[in-house]
């Protein structure tokens, strides 16, 4: 066995560094790309490959052009990964790119850094610029105020508008960052087409043959836009069919039949090798104490760090939320989900958080209306778009549709109904959590929070 370290990311400054020792064309990740594509087909090795690449750059770069998008191997474009500083954006704008799941994220955290003295002024907002700086102000000062008052700042974030400024630590490959390019530059927001633009700078200029296809058709323009929905939902919602929870709403649309059968099937039929149809029939002569007593088997030894196994992946399940965009932008990032978000909507509620004492609901209730009232102004005067969202706080609720498997949301559970979890989140996976162990009294037996768990974690 050879295993060889053929590159890795360092930063920067470290490569400006290099660039005085090493020629200027060589420094491009497009060499290891071009030399992976070869290794189908060539049999040369893979050091043999990557050396004949850096001889000849340009070839290499023709090569990519051919195999990626001549021939259709877009994947050879996931071998150069790119890893980029965001700054100074709007949380608006944060939301839009983290909508692509495959890449890395770190965000500011609006838990534990204080914010609300920096804000975006959206090029669409020129004409009431004014109102949008009265709402900041509001918001600013309300801020401070619930913070010099001892109520947390992830608590005080609430009442914090989508133009806030922030950062993102983004590690993605040329692939997705060519589709991050594209989806942000047919975005309606002004913000979105600029960041495309510098985007394409900034990795266009390292990857020229793997960054090439950005211009938005009609469809793209469509399909990526992020506007409102011009029906308006309705003020008094009947939400009797959800189960609510502080922070939301939320309901199971759908789940797979039989969930506790169909995961013991699956382990039965991979485990034995006697497929679907015999392993079903054994399961299904089970009484509910013998499944118990398999998933037992199946669990004794994990321990609350190890994921669950494949088989809990044959359970998928739909949920219709409504929460927060405060607790969203916790959800969007587990990517190993669909997440169908819609936008943000006034008429859905207000989360206020409980920390927040009635001596501050007069002032609250005014800082909502009037960032609801601005938001209706602008559009009035621009139609349904999507800017409008800017003047929205993240205390407002939006509506996501979120299919997943059951390992997924194992991980979910583990994670966000830790004692250490946000509240509103937290809140949403215990009322999640509680209605999948009516439905799945076996397999869901080992869900819950780390903490909850067990005693003796040390974090
Ligand atoms: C208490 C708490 C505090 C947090 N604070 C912050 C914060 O301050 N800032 C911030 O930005 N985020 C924060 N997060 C979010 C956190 O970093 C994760 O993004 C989030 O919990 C989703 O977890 P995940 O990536 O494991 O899930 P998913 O994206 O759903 O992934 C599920 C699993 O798939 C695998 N996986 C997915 N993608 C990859 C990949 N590219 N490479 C390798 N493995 C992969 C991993 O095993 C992962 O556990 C916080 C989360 C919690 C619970």
């Amino acid at each position: 066995m050879k295993v060889t370290l053929a590159g890795y990311n360092i930063d920067i400054e470290t490569i400006e560094a290099a660039r005085q020792a090493v020629s200027e064309h060589l420094m491009t990740p497009e060499t290891l790309s071009a030399a992976y594509a070869r290794i189908s087909r060539s049999p040369k090795t893979a050091g043999e490959l990557r050396s004949e690449a850096r001889e000849n750059v340009e070839k290499a770069r023709k090569s990519n052009r051919n195999i990626v998008f001549e021939m259709g191997h877009a994947s050879i474009a996931e071998h150069a990964v790119f890893n980029i500083d965001l700054e100074g954006m709007s949380r608006f704008l944060l939301e839009e790119i983290q909508r692509h799941r495959l890449a890395s994220y770190t965000e500011k955290s609006q838990r534990y850094v204080r914010l609300g003295d920096d804000f975006l002024y959206p090029e669409e907002w020129s004409d009431l610029k004014s109102e949008l700086k009265e709402l900041h102000d509001r918001c600013s000062e309300f801020y401070q105020k619930l913070c010099e008052a001892d109520i947390p700042g992830e608590d005080a974030r609430y009442f914090l508008p989508f133009t806030t400024k922030t950062q993102l630590g983004m590690t993605i490959n040329a692939r997705s960052a060519e589709h991050l390019i594209l989806a942000l530059a047919s975005s309606t927001l002004e913000e979105s087409r600029l960041l495309a633009t510098k985007l394409h700078e900034i990795c266009g200029e390292v990857t020229p043959s793997l960054i090439r296809y950005i211009v938005p058709s009609e469809y793209h323009r469509r399909m990526y836009s992020s506007g409102i929905n011009p029906v308006i939902t309705k003020k008094d919602q009947d939400f009797t069919m959800y189960s609510e929870f502080h922070g939301g709403y939320i309901r199971l649309v759908n789940i797979t039949e039989n969930p506790d059968n169909t995961i013991l099937t699956a382990n039965y039929a991979r485990n034995t090798g006697v497929g679907f149809e015999d392993a079903k029939i054994y399961i299904d002569s089970l009484s509910i104490d013998e499944k118990a007593s398999y998933f037992s088997g199946l669990t004794e030894s994990a321990t609350i760090h190890d994921r669950m196994t494949v088989d809990f992946e044959h359970v998928v399940m739909t949920w219709d939320i409504v929460l927060s965009a405060a607790a969203f932008a916790q959800l969007k990032r587990h990517r190993i989900s669909s997440i169908g978000h819609s936008f943000l909507d006034p008429n859905l509620g207000f989360t206020v958080p409980k920390s927040i004492s009635t001596e501050f609901y007069t002032e609250c209730k005014k800082l909502i209306s009037y960032s609801e009232s601005i938001y209706s102004r602008f559009i009035e005067e621009n139609g349904p778009v999507a800017a409008a969202a800017y003047a929205l706080l993240s205390g407002h609720r939006r509506r996501v549709m979120w299919t997943l498997n059951l390992r997924e949301y194992y991980h979910f559970s583990r994670l966000r109904q830790d004692a250490h979890a946000q509240w509103d989140i937290r809140n949403m996976a215990n009322a999640m959590t509680e209605k999948l162990r009516d439905m799945i009294p076996v397999c869901s037996q080992f869900l819950g929070g780390k903490s909850e768990l067990s005693s003796d974690i040390e974090y």
